[in-house]
């Protein structure tokens, strides 16, 4: 078949086997088209007809128009695919085919098309290595974001990527075997591409960049991947990244992939942004400060004068209410500067765009002005760092005209005055319209017909049209062109002439109009520095303003960080849950925890009472007062806390493929062996994957556990294992709380009080009455609840041992009860390990025998 191509398929075959991984698009007129395996692939994924180039060569083929290219594209992209752009970059030479050019490859991870992004979350290319020592970089190229950081273990490198959730990654050859199923279960479904270490792991970008870690550093070969992978796809955009930070484990409070995913920051456990502590909190009111509020919920500070400092900045901002609407107003009427900026740049921005960067420049001074002079280290810092932008905006306002054509091609881009030559030409242009009016009436004049028009069409130009009636009257210079059913149309020297005139002043317009627009893009490229620390402040200023409208909505006072080991908490709320019931519906509660104290909280109540709702809102506040901002209670004294950690529910892991038991324990050992003094654990039914005395003993051991480490971790352990809170009697620093309720007429009220002591009753059957469960079976649970009281069956509903039926408790149950008593058998049973009888006196024997009798507590009798 190879034999048969034509010359324009040849060109499609030589640049499709440089880009092999990629959809390729091949411009042809106003086509996108797409062969082989490409187009039976994306006539799939993107709905399309699939048809053949012609009946000979039967290749497959389909096509979209090249206005509608971004729609399919981000098609494409959504669904993992690369795709690589290939233009007509020069009109046909001898050989009578257009020279053609990939111009960029566009991928999940670098995609600048606003179809393809969500403004307020950022877009990441994540360039991670998967062997020891573990490290990652995360580029976002639409802002110009880059950063890297190194990871202790897979466990944590996969914590660190959850948060970021790249849109692709890439690694370089044997370094991307993921070994945990975390690893795995992460880059499923994205697009990952591997590099050769020897070309992407030393790439030298052409510009420098400040911050590239030296050759023996474990994240060396990653940020040079990310940016080779840049520059080999999107070359434009690689010159506009200067600067690549480094983020250490340990700057920021510490959540792990479960405790985001549990503690639903940014999207429930169901994958909705509705009813995440996000979408509680949020109140940005720009692209820029959505996507900072983000990452300062997903690393929140654990410098208590820092986290001081955005307290003060909100508190400032609260105080001030006529500021803070005037801010918000002037917030709500800004854009993207941040991606406008990065447009620029990449020499992406069409004049529509310069201008709307324009537009937010102009903007700042206002924004300036608004904030006065504030006192809030912060605000001081926002108010310097937005600087003074109006040369910039001066130099785009004398060169743009007011109404601007999308792209930079179309001519008409630039203000009267700007530029002499346009003005010229436009005259030209200008009077050229009057110059046909012109000839159109003198031509009516000349040969008495008066309904003489003249025309323009794409394919032969100007032409004069007659009426079909009036033909015998044309005058014998007229050339014929096109006969239609009405009407003839000619063309005459004069007009031609006149046509050639114009055509020329249009293109020398359009030619010198594009060369002073990318003139004007590239002077303003000076100024982006500036525009980037303008761009980042008013992204602070904004979270800090949604904390201050938060706080003063929702009632939200300011929390004191500090640098002791308490949390103090009184009247605290659950933002989520407050906020989908009502501010009055919620009833507040209070948390008390102290190394030295109470360390370990266990709740008890029956389901549905509120114990998750209460340990979590302890955990959502600790975050929200580290993240800066002001949290739902009456007060919060909260000691820095470096890391959380959580065991919450169990209904999501089922669908990994893993049994719910084994996540529960894995994430559980990694808990026990993670805690240090600065740790708070959030836990909630633990063991509840297994059956019951498994569960209560695992559930035990794990607060015993918890409770006895030398690093004293502040822990809320809420359970449903009522037998749990005997735990009291020999942990000293554990204490008992349950979620009080009123029982009337057989049911139970919630109360949603958090109460010390333990509950009184489990009231099981009571909930599932409430839920609904028939009479009958209610009355059949009562009968069996009294037997297992009575301890006649076992919880398996078989008769119970001779043990249970004398009234003591079950023997499993029994074990737990004594930890003392269980430390006494293990010495017992050592010692009787070690004695060695061939060296005992009888009698030395006996008395041995009765002593560890009597330590066991059971008597010599
Ligand atoms: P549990 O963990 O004890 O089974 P949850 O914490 O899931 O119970 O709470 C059940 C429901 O009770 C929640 O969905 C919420 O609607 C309501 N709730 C919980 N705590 C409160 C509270 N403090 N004030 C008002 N309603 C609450």
């Amino acid at each position: 078949m190879s034999l048969q191509l034509t010359p324009a398929m040849r060109q499609y075959v030589e640049i499709k086997s440089r880009y092999r991984d990629c959809i390729l698009f091949f411009r042809m007129g106003d086509f996108y088209e797409m062969f082989f395996e490409d187009a039976i692939r994306a006539s799939r994924l993107l709905d399309i007809a699939l048809t053949s180039r012609d009946r000979e060569s039967n290749i497959p083929m389909c096509g979209v128009p090249h206005h509608a290219r971004n729609a399919y594209l981000s098609k494409l992209i959504r669904q993992g695919c690369k795709v690589a752009i290939c233009e007509q970059v020069e009109e046909p030479g001898q050989k009578g085919i257009f020279r053609r050019e990939v111009t960029e490859v566009v991928t999940p991870g670098l995609v600048f098309h606003e179809e393809c992004l969500d403004a307020r979350g950022n877009n990441y290319l994540a360039a991670v290595r998967f062997s020891p020592p573990f490290a990652y970089a995360a580029l976002d190229a639409t802002t110009g974001e880059f950063h890297h950081e190194t990871c202790d273990t897979e466990d944590a490198l996969a914590d660190a990527l959850f948060r970021l959730s790249p849109a692709e990654f890439i690694a370089l050859e044997g370094e991307c075997e993921p070994r945990a199923p975390r690893g795995k279960r992460l880059i499923e479904g994205k697009l990952l591409t591997l590099l050769s270490p020897s070309a992407a792991g030393t790439f030298e970008p052409p510009s420098p960049v400040e911050g590239i870690p030296a050759a023996d550093h474990p994240a060396a070969g990653v940020v040079r991947a990310a940016l080779y992978y840049l520059h080999l796809h999107q070359p434009a955009a690689l010159s506009e990244i200067t600067r690549v930070a480094e983020r250490a484990e340990g700057r920021y409070l510490a959540m792990d992939e479960t405790a985001v995913r549990t503690l639903e920051i940014f999207s429930t456990m169901s994958g909705e942004r509705k009813g995440s502590l996000l979408w509680a909190v949020d109140r940005t009111r720009t692209p820029m400060g959505a996507r900072a509020l983000r990452s300062w919920l997903a690393a929140p500070l654990i410098d208590a004068a820092r986290i001081g400092e955005r307290h003060d900045a909100v508190g400032e901002l609260l105080e001030a209410h006529g500021m803070r609407k005037e801010l918000a107003g002037r917030l709500d009427a800004m854009g993207d500067l941040s991606r406008l900026a990065s447009r620029l740049a990449q020499d992406r921005s069409g004049p529509r765009e310069v201008a709307a960067l324009r537009d937010n420049l102009e903007a700042l001074p206002a924004l300036k002005e608004t904030l006065g002079e504030p006192f809030a280290e912060r605000l001081r810092e926002v108010r310097g760092r937005l600087g003074d932008h109006s040369a910039a905006a001066e130099e785009i306002s004398r060169a743009l005209a007011d109404e601007l054509p999308a792209g930079h091609k179309e001519g008409g881009i630039f203000r009267p005055g700007y530029d002499a030559r346009v003005d010229e030409l436009t005259h030209l242009l200008t009077h050229g319209k009057e110059m046909l009016a012109e000839m159109e009436s003198s031509e009516r004049r000349r040969t008495g017909i008066g309904g003489l028009k003249v025309g323009y069409n794409r394919v032969f130009g100007y032409f004069l049209e007659v009426s079909r009636a009036n033909v015998d009257k044309v005058p014998a210079d007229y050339i014929r062109k096109q006969t239609l059913v009405n009407a003839e149309r000619y063309i005459t020297p004069d007009l031609k002439e006149f046509e050639s005139r114009v055509l020329r002043a249009q293109e020398e317009r359009s030619a010198r109009e594009e060369e002073l627009f990318l003139a004007l893009r590239e002077s303003l490229k000076r100024h982006l520095p500036g525009i980037r620390a303008a761009a980042e402040s008013v992204a602070e200023l904004d979270v800090l303003l949604s904390f201050a409208d938060l706080a003063a909505n929702g009632g939200y006072g300011r929390p004191r960080v500090n640098a002791g080991r308490d949390i103090v908490i009184e009247n605290g709320r659950h933002p989520v849950v407050e906020k989908i019931l009502g501010r009055h519906a919620f009833v507040p509660n209070d948390c008390r925890l102290s190394p030295d104290g109470a360390r370990l909280a266990v709740i008890t109540g029956p389901n549905m009472a509120g114990k998750s709702t209460y340990i979590r809102q302890v955990a959502l506040i600790v975050l929200l007062a580290h993240a800066g901002c002001y949290v739902p209670a009456d007060r919060a004294e909260i000691g820095v806390v470096d890391r959380i950690f959580t065991r919450i529910g169990a209904s999501d892991d089922l669908s990994r493929g893993e049994s719910t038991f084994m996540v529960e324990m894995r994430e559980t050992a990694r808990i026990l062996s993670g805690v240090t003094g600065r740790t708070l654990v959030v836990l909630d039914e633990v063991g509840r994957g297994t059956s019951t005395y498994d569960g209560l003993s695992i559930a035990w051991a794990v607060a015993e556990h918890l409770h006895d480490a030398p690093a004293r971790p502040k822990v809320l352990f809420a359970t449903h294992f009522h037998e749990l809170t005997d735990i009291v009697s020999t942990s000293a620093h554990a204490r008992n709380y349950h979620v009080a309720v009123r029982e009337w007429q057989g049911d139970i009220i919630f109360l949603r009080r958090i109460d010390e002591g333990s509950a009184s009753k489990s009231y099981g059957i009571q909930v599932a009455r409430l839920a609904g469960l028939p009479p009958s079976a209610i009355g059949r649970a009562r009968e069996i609840l009294k037997n297992l009281e009575s301890a006649e069956y076992n919880e398996f509903g078989l008769p119970a041992l001779t043990g249970a039926r004398t009234g003591q408790a079950p023997a499993a149950q029994m074990d737990l009860f004594s930890r003392a008593e269980r430390r006494e058998e293990g010495a017992v049973l050592e010692e009787i390990r070690r004695c060695d009888p061939e060296r005992l006196t009888p009698v030395d024997a006996l008395m041995r025998l009765a002593a560890w009798k009597e330590r066991l507590g059971k008597g010599t009798s």
